[in-house]
């Protein structure tokens, strides 16, 4: 079968308008890939579009005028009923490993890429909805989306923008008047997400396990200049390029372990050769501390618990580089040889920034050899106590400057003592860093945060807005995660962890 049988034909004539006065400044080269990259269709129309929210800030970043996005034109783009001129709406295909086991074919089954917008930064970035009907990749699926985990992406992503990590972003989220069925009927919705790229791990799987070499030595081109523009000119461009995704990767990975979060779903297909985290289905944050933490209800062997995600991370990896062999040398032997290479940069990198990360948050500027053992004793305290993640990196920030402030460390553990025991060593190893003791507080403020989106807060937000068509816990909860390093007066039982901890809380794909 030739690889693009496997795409249904183009769809027919578009039965959707074009939109004539918002205007977004499209560019978009992936729709000038060749015809086997993606499926051309539009979205599929819904019943009554509403705005829930457009994020401004990011419009504006875009080159879109926020206002226009507001208008009923605005909602109608949002929702799919209208395409925005220049945009060439595209199904991308993709595979993937999900949960170890390899889909030949998976794709945008619920997502249609509307174009490519180039911001006021300079920066080329995706704009895709979600959730806007069906595609030849959709399989069984209907195309559609839930309110829920609409919202779900949108809080998350932006927190973790807010926090700091690379992350794919909420442009909008529309509801759609109509129902879709899930264990229940809910409220339909369309997210609008923006993103570096849409290039996975498993789009370079697709056209390897189709054997098809010139696509791949296509899309490598394509992901060089859009990711690793200094790749293009280097003595081996595949190689620089699989470096560069490797140390983007294992540095991404760092940044989830030091922030507490599990992202619940690493197939192949939910890895960005850009870096940035994607597909917020089942993730959540931590509350206690407890490396072998899994949220996702379909996660039943814990592959994607908290502490495998850097093993998880090198195992996709290393499908990126088994897709790459052939362009990284014409010698077999030199090709694994170098792909060997290239993937054993993972451990060291993450491991630095992993390091580092910790030291950083236990307020270090320099660095010795015990330091390790030092971090290492203090998680491992806080995981046989149940100490809450966020808020003792937080509170250590005021301990660190004065030792009256260590009760409200203490209180975090189940036996209290276990801080006590590790406290004096941390004391005399900050004695021996020169850091004066204000400027550390405020480091160690700066990169723990007071605000994560935790889970109790989340489902109520998503509750009160699906079940009660109430959006204002959602909306305070957004506002709040935006700015995460603040202390923000009033707002302190937002950093606590919910009053009994459910140890069975799971999440369910956003499907
Ligand atoms: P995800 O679990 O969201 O990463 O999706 C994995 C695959 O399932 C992708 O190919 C999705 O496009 C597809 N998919 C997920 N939900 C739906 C849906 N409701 N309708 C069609 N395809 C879906
Ligand atoms: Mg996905």
């Amino acid at each position: 079968m030739a690889p693009q049988d496997l795409i249904a034909p183009p769809q027919p004539a578009p039965d959707v308008p074009v939109a004539p006065r918002v205007h977004i400044p499209f560019d978009n080269s992936y729709a000038r890939l060749p015809e086997r990259f993606y499926a051309r269709l539009d979205p599929t129309r819904v019943a009554s579009p509403r705005l829930i929210r457009v994020n401004r800030d990011l419009a504006t970043l875009l080159g879109i005028d926020p206002d226009a996005l507001e208008t009923p034109e605005g909602v109608e783009i949002l929702a799919g009923n209208r395409v925005a001129q220049g945009s060439e709406p595209i199904a991308q295909a993709y595979a993937g490993h999900q949960f170890g086991g390899f889909s030949p074919q998976l794709g945008d089954g619920r997502a249609i890429l509307l174009g490519e917008v180039v911001g006021r930064d300079g920066q080329r970035r995706d704009i895709q909805l979600k959730g806007s009907g069906p595609t030849p990749f959709s399989r069984r699926g209907d195309g559609r989306a839930a309110l829920g985990p609409v919202l779900r992406e949108y809080l998350i992503s932006e927190a973790m923008h807010a926090l700091g990590l690379p992350t794919t972003r909420a442009l909008a989220a529309v509801t759609t008047g109509e129902t879709v069925l899930r264990d229940r009927p809910l409220p339909g919705a369309v997210f609008t997400r923006v993103a570096a790229s849409h290039i996975r791990v498993g789009t370079f799987q697709y056209f390897a396990a189709r054997r098809d070499m010139d696509a791949v030595r296509t899309l490598l081109d394509h992901a060089i200049a859009r990711h690793d523009p200094a790749a293009a000119t280097a003595e081996n461009p595949a190689r620089a390029f699989l470096d560069g995704v490797v140390a983007r990767q294992a540095e991404l990975i760092a940044r989830w372990l030091l922030i507490g979060f599990i992202h619940g779903v690493m197939n192949t297909d939910n890895t960005t050769v850009s870096g940035e985290t994607i597909d917020f289905g089942p993730c959540a944050f931590m509350d206690a501390y407890s490396p072998g933490t899994v949220f996702s209800s379909i996660d039943i062997q814990g592959r994607y618990a908290y502490a495998n995600q850097p093993r998880i991370m090198q195992w996709n990896l290393a499908r990126l580089a088994e897709c790459l062999l052939p362009l990284l040398s014409e010698d077999a032997d030199v090709g694994m040889a170098s792909a060997q290479e290239a993937l054993a940069g993972f451990v060291p990198r993450f491991q630095a920034a992993y390091l580092n990360g910790l030291r950083r948050k236990i307020g270090l500027t320099t660095e010795e050899e015990a330091d390790t053992a030092l971090v290492e004793d203090l998680l491992e305290r806080m995981a046989e106590n149940r100490a809450d993640f966020t808020l003792t990196f937080r509170r250590l920030a005021d301990a660190a400057a004065d030792p009256a402030a260590d009760p409200a460390v203490r209180t975090l553990f189940q036996d209290p003592a276990a801080y006590d025991g590790w406290v004096e060593n941390w004391r005399s190893r900050l004695a021996r860093d020169p850091a004066p003791p204000a400027a550390r507080r405020a480091a160690m403020r700066a990169t723990n945060p007071a605000f994560i989106p935790r889970n109790h807060r989340v489902e109520a937000a998503l509750s009160a807005a699906v079940d009660r068509d109430d959006l204002a816990p959602f909306e305070e909860l957004l506002a709040i995660l935006a700015r995460p390093y603040d202390d923000q007066p009033g707002r302190e039982a937002f950093t606590h962890p919910p009053e009994t901890v459910d140890p069975t809380y799971q999440t369910f794909c956003g499907t």
